[in-house]
C-alpha cells in the first residue's frame, strides 16, 4: 500500500470510527485490555466490573452493531483490538476466514468449552448457547412436540412467521438442514417452509412472535433468550403480552436434539495485550463468567455445571444437537445461496 493510499485509509477511518482514540496499542502497559463488542453494554458490563475485580485488568471497550470485523481488517498490525466479542457461528468463522483471529492455546478454555463449541484451532471460542425454538400460540396450537422437518408439511399452510431467511440465525439453522438431509432435500424442505409462511420475512425475532399473538400466524421461529428480553424489557412493556400468548416448542427432542448456536469470542491476530486477552476469554468461559451469562440474558451456558436461570430452568428439558459448529459453519454458504434460490424472502406468493 502506498503511503497516500495508507493515510487516505487511516483518515477514513478516523472519521467513521471517532472513538478509536480512546483505544491504544501500548503492547507494554499491563492491566488493560481492548474489546471490540457487538454484544450490549448491559450484558458486557457486569461481566467486565467482575473481570476487573478479581483480575485488576481494566477493559476498554468500543460497541457497535456492524463494521468490527472489517474495522480490525483495516487496522491491521495497528490494531488496538485484543478481542472480539460476537454472536452467531456465521460472525465467528467470518472473523476467523477474514484472518483477523489467533488461535487461542489455553488449557483452562479447553477444559470448559466442548471441541464442537470452538473453532478447530480454537481460532474462535463459544461463549453461550441459544436454541433456535418454535413460538406456538397457546390458544391455536395443541401439539406437544414438534420438528423443523414438519415446518414443510401443508398443515402449516399460512401459519408461519420468521424473519430474512438470509439473517445469519436461519442461515445457521438452514445449514444445519444441510449438514443432516443433504443440499437437495433441503432445498425442498426450504420450499415447502416457504409455501407455508403466513407473510413475507420481515422485522426480528420478537416481531414474529407479535405475529403470533396478533393472529397472523400460529408459529414463530426465534432464539430462546428473546423469551426472556419480551418478558422483562421495561421501555417496551406490550411484549409481556406477546411472550404471554405463546409457549416454547424445542424441535426434535426425540430425535437429534434442538439446533443451537452460539455466542462467542475471537482473540485478534495482533492483540497488543495477548496475555490479558486470554485471561479474559477464560474469565468469560469460567463459572463465574457463564452464570453472569446466564443471569443475565437467559442462555445456555456451554460450561458443564453452571446452572441455567430459573426462567430458562421453566422452559423445561433441552436436548441440543450434538453436531459441531464448525459442521453447520461449512455449510452456511450453500444455505445462503438455497434461500435466494427459492426466493425465501419473497414470501409465500410467489
Ligand atoms: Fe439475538
Amino acid at each position: 500500500m502506498s503511503m497516500r493510499s495508507g493515510l487516505a485509509r487511516a483518515l477514513a477511518l478516523a472519521l467513521l470510527f471517532p472513538a478509536t482514540a480512546l483505544l491504544t496499542a501500548h503492547a507494554e502497559q499491563a492491566g488493560e485490555v481492548n474489546i471490540y463488542s457487538y454484544r450490549q453494554p448491559y450484558l458486557i458490563d457486569p461481566l467486565l466490573a467482575e473481570f476487573a475485580a478479581e483480575t485488576g485488568i481494566k477493559a476498554n471497550v468500543i460497541y457497535a452493531e456492524k463494521g468490527l470485523i472489517e474495522r480490525i481488517e483495516a487496522e491491521g498490525r495497528n490494531s488496538p483490538a485484543d478481542v472480539l466479542l460476537t454472536v452467531d457461528i456465521g460472525n465467528l468463522s467470518q472473523a476467523a476466514a477474514a484472518g483477523i483471529a489467533q488461535p487461542i492455546d489455553s488449557e483452562a478454555i479447553e477444559a470448559a468449552i466442548p471441541p464442537s463449541y470452538r473453532g478447530e484451532s480454537n481460532e474462535w471460542i463459544g461463549l453461550t448457547r441459544r436454541a433456535r425454538v418454535v413460538y406456538a400460540s397457546k390458544d391455536r396450537v395443541s401439539q406437544d412436540a414438534i420438528t423443523y422437518e414438519e415446518l414443510a408439511d401443508p398443515k402449516w399452510r399460512n401459519k408461519i412467521c420468521v424473519r430474512s431467511g438470509q439473517h445469519v440465525y436461519n442461515v445457521a439453522l438452514i445449514a444445519s438442514m444441510i449438514a443432516h438431509h443433504g443440499e437437495e432435500w433441503t432445498e425442498q424442505w426450504l420450499r415447502g417452509v416457504k409455501a407455508n409462511l403466513a407473510r413475507k420475512p420481515a422485522g426480528n425475532d420478537r416481531l414474529q412472535v407479535k405475529g403470533v399473538y396478533a393472529g397472523e400466524c400460529d408459529i414463530a421461529l426465534g432464539n430462546t433468550y428473546y423469551m426472556g428480553a419480551m418478558l422483562t424489557d421495561e421501555k417496551n412493556p406490550e411484549q409481556k403480552e406477546w411472550a404471554n400468548s405463546v409457549r416454547i416448542l424445542f424441535p426434535n427432542t426425540e430425535d437429534r436434539g434442538t439446533h443451537v448456536n452460539v455466542s462467542g469470542a475471537v482473540l485478534a491476530k495482533h492483540a497488543p495485550h495477548k496475555e490479558n486477552a486470554v485471561k479474559l476469554i477464560e474469565f468469560l468461559a469460567s463459572d463465574r463468567g457463564q452464570q453472569i451469562y446466564a443471569e443475565v440474558n437467559n442462555e445456555y451456558p456451554v460450561k458443564d455445571g453452571v446452572p441455567w436461570s430459573a426462567l430458562v430452568q421453566s422452559w423445561g428439558a433441552f436436548k441440543p444437537d450434538p453436531i459441531s459448529l464448525n459442521e453447520i459453519a461449512a455449510s452456511r454458504k450453500k444455505a445462503s445461496e438455497l434461500v435466494d434460490e427459492v426466493g425465501f424472502d419473497d414470501g409465500p406468493s410467489s
